[in-house]
């Protein structure tokens, strides 16, 4: 059974359990629910929740009311659960609320339902080089939004995923990224050439090997996703190969600890310039998100500057960032693959790292286009094609 969406947001929320009784303390009230949880809720909390029209504007769903408006002790006056099992409040300004029980299991604060919802979250699924890369067919993806999901969920969980049947006709990419979301343009343009160039304004546009990064770690937000669509292949080499930066940071954080807190917590510039541009980010190679997961990794060897520490911390820097290097050059994590015309990778910028061996021009062509869109791209298209 799903409740109805009494609730000021864009979901239903089932009704996993009904409330059964409510009890009235200072400050909060306990709500007991049929299965024999009982959840605090705040006094403050479930005024500031109040999802009636006066409080939330029913067009944009956005809150309206301040809670800063209402007195520290507010109480309520009574409260009682109804036929439909919704949780009334009367407060002495005369205002009513009205709580939907889906909604409010969803949001209970308890230590239970916290911990429901901590292991609901997302999990990495790291991997090493017996990865089986998850491959979606094009046309399928174009027409089909749940197969579409089936994509998308694999690039935010695995981080890694191939995609066949592409035209290979240039500027096709862009057909494909935006069944995701808007393409985030850089410097080198909406779609990046990646062909080798006299005038190359990056080692990327070049033939030379290129080395396991993250692109644009240079900027304050790397792109989140990153695709490559290979157009043409004839030259030897340019084989693609892909590490887990999240599994590297994963082994790094149990096989060598004072190495891993070392990428956590001193800051590495990286710079990429020519003739127009100048850009430059100074931040940690491993990122942690606010549960101290691994959440990032920012890594071109190509594009850092002097490293910049105390003189007590230098020796540590170089000790940690020769170790991961070296971890991501061993064979347990490395992920090898030539790409074919009409095939693409799209893949987390911000957790795999992708190195592309040397290629030799002059025994072929090699035409691959590239774009980028960011993780908040994906993570709500996920969330809308979930609803
Ligand atoms: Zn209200």
């Amino acid at each position: 059974m799903t409740t109805a969406a009494a609730v000021a947001d864009f979901r239903t929320y089932p009704l996993i359990c009904a409330p059964s009784g409510v009890q009235s303390l200072a400050d909060r009230i306990n709500l007991e629910w049929a299965d024999g949880r009982i959840s605090p809720f705040h006094h403050l909390w479930l005024r500031d929740n109040c999802p009636c029209d006066r409080c939330v504007y029913s067009v944009t769903r956005e809150q309206v009311f301040e809670i800063v408006d209402t007195p520290d002790d507010l109480k309520p006056t009574a409260t009682h659960i109804d036929n439909d099992g919704c949780l009334l409040i009367d407060w002495p300004d005369g205002h009513h609320s009205r709580f939907d029980p889906g909604w409010l299991r969803a949001h209970a604060y308890d230590d239970v339902s916290r911990a429901e919802r901590l292991a609901g979250i997302p999990q990495s699924h790291l991997w090493r080089s017996d990865l089986q890369i998850p491959v979606f067919e094009y046309t399928v993806l174009m027409n089909d939004n749940s197969a579409l999901l089936q994509w998308l969920l694999a690039v935010r969980d695995i981080g890694l995923t191939q995609v066949r049947g592409v035209p290979t006709d240039p500027g096709s990419l862009k057909l494909i990224a935006q069944r995701i979301s808007f393409i985030r343009e850089s410097n080198f343009g909406v779609l990046f050439n990646v062909q080798s160039k006299a005038d190359a304004d990056s080692n990327a546009y070049t033939a030379f090997n290129l080395p396991l990064h993250t692109d644009l770690p240079t900027r304050e937000l790397q792109p989140g996703l990153q695709f490559l669509h290979c157009l043409v292949n004839d030259a030897e080499g340019g084989e693609s190969i892909f590490v887990d930066g999240f599994a590297i940071a994963d082994a790094l954080r149990s096989e060598d600890p004072k190495a891993f807190q070392a990428l956590c917590e001193i800051p590495v510039e990286f710079r990429n310039k020519d003739r127009h541009s100048d850009y430059r980010c100074l931040a940690p190679i491993i990122a942690l998100d606010a549960l101290g997961r691994v959440a990032e990794i920012r890594m071109a060897n190509f594009l850092r500057g002097a490293f910049d520490t105390s003189v007590e911390q230098m020796p540590r820097l170089y000790r940690a960032y020769r170790r991961f290097i070296a971890m991501s050059r061993e064979s347990r994590f490395r992920v090898m693959h030539r790409l074919n015309p009409g095939e693409l990778w799209c893949f987390d910028n911000r957790r795999t790292l992708h190195a592309r061996n040397a290629f030799d021009p002059a025994t072929g062509a090699r035409h691959f286009q590239g774009c980028y869109i960011d993780r908040d791209e994906l993570l709500s298209r996920i969330l809308v094609l979930q609803r």
